[in-house]
């Protein structure tokens, strides 16, 4: 346990609450402590208000924030006065304690103040640290915890039996903590949710959590918990089929489309082939804090429709009449083969749960070698998956984009009319996929929604495996853009060589086979229905002179994707043709070239960019934005279709 406290960075803070912004941040950057929006912190300040009078004002971490990035402004000022005044009720619902808190606040704009709230105020210290440290949750989730952390603190820390968060757990801390704590307190344990460090100084509550949680740490590494690795066995087959067929089963179970997370590691795979993985994996999670992302328990190699069962006789047996089931899809998935899967509305939602579950094999692997892993009983933790506060939360998140949980293939993605599909359907919410020869395409788009991937899409072996690793990072492929192509020089049919034909053909109409015949598995799993928009062009329906090669290719393309459309429409998925005209702002398009066909043609550079009927210039934007509409429900009936995009162009109409 590394203690992160920098004597020259902790001077540059000033305020109780600028050092409390401090220690909190350092407390967020070890995920062995608190994990995605895990553990809370608090202050406590005299102020004065605004009509004169003095007031002390806990600063606790407010909903919303991750400790790790937390500012001054993620820290909600809360009147000490009625919190203690509130801890004396008999009994507080947590929706009249939700409201007691946020009308209570000195700032009504600040963020709603953690559910954790009046235990921190009843704490008589001035800093108060919570987090969910691993090697404490470890030790608590045994069967005989207690009896450890008291081997291990002694009368240092005052334990409290597990009572799920919120005003009860508040008022059993206050209880135990006047009948126990002593000059020797520093902190309190929360059997099998965490633990509290306090101090008068942000340095000192930090160096206390982490000297009891380094105290844990060598507890278990004594106790010979922490176990050297047997690596797993690896098997390289070709997973795409399975996979997409994975996420089908868990897109129908859950209701909406899902991200597939797939993250086959030495670690993950020693894991999931354990012989004992079926007992110690159906205990139930680490902290309560985890049920809501991670489900309460994994599901067991890739049976989703008996997971849905399970999970609904679980809720039938804790539920209270009235209330409304969550989807029963799980969003952990331990398998022999892949390791660790895991699932997500979006793919931030799928890497958290991955975060998390990461942890949690380790709390399991060490609670196992400790005489065994205890997690909460069943009801408990339904309990705090069904908690009306969670539920509001999850009740308040706004409408997602379009795209959430689908999957977009991109050929062609690091330049022009291809990069313009990707942004648009990244920006759409979609996880994409961009394939192109240009080793620049890996770092194009910042953001775990997006992967790059370089790719000769004329290598048939090349496509295979960028296909596998795209199915692997998301589970499928939903939607496809074929974009790639080349527009080569001008040549005569009276001079043109098979060689010059033979390359144009295996670019941009060979690769498009390959592509299509290898994406049909994916595009006929895809939850929504699969979908792919062919770029053609305006010299389909009108071709030019010296461009025989690229407009027989294109126009063969075409053809391809009218004879797709009649062979997979059965299989509900949509193909269609979009047919450009002098997109100019694409890299081949520089000013000289530009400059030099204005001229040919003794028009302005302004003029011949526009030069068809509307006088518009047709951006490579506007073009990503038909090809991405075509993939929206709005051409839900539209299967086989060629739509021009060209200003209107009379050889065309
Ligand atoms: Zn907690």
């Amino acid at each position: 346990m590394e203690n992160r406290w920098n004597p020259a960075e902790a001077a540059q803070y000033h305020t109780d609450l600028d050092l409390r912004v401090y220690s909190s941040r350092l407390l967020g950057q070890d995920p062995s402590l608190v994990l995605h929006g895990g553990g809370n912190t608090s202050v406590k300040v005299t102020e004065t208000n605004i009509v004169g009078e003095s007031e002390e004002i806990l600063y606790v971490k407010g909903s919303g924030w991750d400790l790790a990035t937390i500012e001054a402004a993620g820290f909600a000022p809360v009147r000490m006065a009625h919190l203690l005044k509130l801890a004396k009720l008999d009994r507080l619902s947590d929706p009249q304690m939700v409201n007691e808190l946020k009308t209570q606040m000195t700032n009504a704009s600040a963020p709603s103040p953690s559910v954790e709230t009046i235990l921190h105020a009843i704490l008589p210290y001035k800093y108060v640290d919570h987090t969910h440290a691993d090697a404490v949750v470890t030790v608590t989730n045994t069967a005989n915890g207690g009896e450890r952390i008291r081997e291990i603190y002694g009368d240092r820390l005052v334990i409290i039996p597990y009572v799920m968060p919120g005003f009860d757990l508040a008022r059993l801390c206050a209880e135990k903590f006047t009948a126990e704590a002593g000059p020797q307190t520093v902190g309190m344990v929360l059997m099998n949710h965490g633990i509290f460090s306090f101090g008068a100084t942000a340095q000192e509550s930090y160096d206390r959590m982490i000297e009891l949680v380094a105290m844990a740490e060598t507890y278990l590494a004594q106790q010979g918990a922490i176990q050297p690795l047997t690596p797993g066995t690896v098997s390289r087959g070709d997973s795409r089929q399975d996979l997409a067929q994975l996420r089908y089963d868990l897109a129908q179970t859950a209701g909406f489309p899902v991200i597939l997370a797939t993250h086959t590691t030495p670690k993950t795979l020693a894991f999931a082939q354990r012989p004992d993985l079926a007992q110690i994996s159906q205990q139930g999670p680490a902290t309560p804090d985890h049920v809501i992302r991670t489900k309460r328990l994994p599901l067991l190699g890739r049976d989703v429709a008996s997971y849905a069962t399970q999970y609904q006789a679980y809720f039938q047996t804790h539920a209270q009449p009235g209330l409304t089931m969550l989807d029963p899809a799980p969003r952990v998935i331990l398998d022999p083969e892949w390791g660790l899967c895991t699932v997500g509305k979006s793919v931030g939602a799928a890497a958290i749960v991955a975060d998390i579950y990461d942890h949690t094999m380790d709390v399991i692997s060490q609670g196992t070698a400790l005489g065994g892993y205890q997690a909460l009983p069943a009801a408990d933790l339904f309990a705090v998956e069904y908690w009306d506060l969670e539920q509001a939360k999850l009740r308040k998140g706004g409408k997602p984009p379009e795209f959430t949980g689908e999957i977009a293939l991109v050929t062609g993605a690091a330049s022009g009319i291809g990069k313009a599909c990707a942004a648009a359907l990244l920006k759409k919410g979609a996880a994409v996929v961009g394939l192109d020869i240009d080793p620049a395409i890996v770092g194009l788009f910042d953001g775990p929604n997006f992967c790059g991937i370089p790719c000769d899409v004329t290598d048939e072996g090349a496509i295979t495996i960028a296909i596998e690793k795209a199915v692997r990072q998301f589970g499928g492929v939903d939607m496809v853009v074929l974009n790639a192509g080349i527009f080569p020089p001008s040549r005569a049919i009276a001079h043109l060589d098979l060689d010059h034909w033979r390359k144009v053909m295996a670019i941009n109409l060979d690769a498009n086979l390959t592509l299509l015949r290898e994406l049909y598995p994916c595009l006929k799993l895809a939850p929504q229905g699969g979908r792919v928009v062919v770029i053609g062009s305006k010299n389909v329906p009108a071709p030019g002179p010296g461009v025989a090669a690229y407009s027989a290719a294109k126009a063969a393309l075409t053809q391809l994707m009218r004879v797709a459309a009649l062979e997979w429409g059965g299989d509900g998925i949509r193909i269609n043709a979009v047919h450009p005209n002098g997109v100019f702002d694409t890299g081949i398009w520089t000013e000289e070239v530009l400059q030099a066909r204005a001229e040919h043609y003794g028009l302005t550079v302004a003029d011949y960019k526009t030069n068809n009927l509307l006088k518009v210039e047709v951006t490579s934007a506007a073009v990503a934005d038909l090809a991405i509409a075509l993939c929206t429900p709005l051409f839900a009936c539209t299967t086989g279709a060629q739509i021009p995009i060209d200003g209107g162009n009379e050889r065309v109409i």
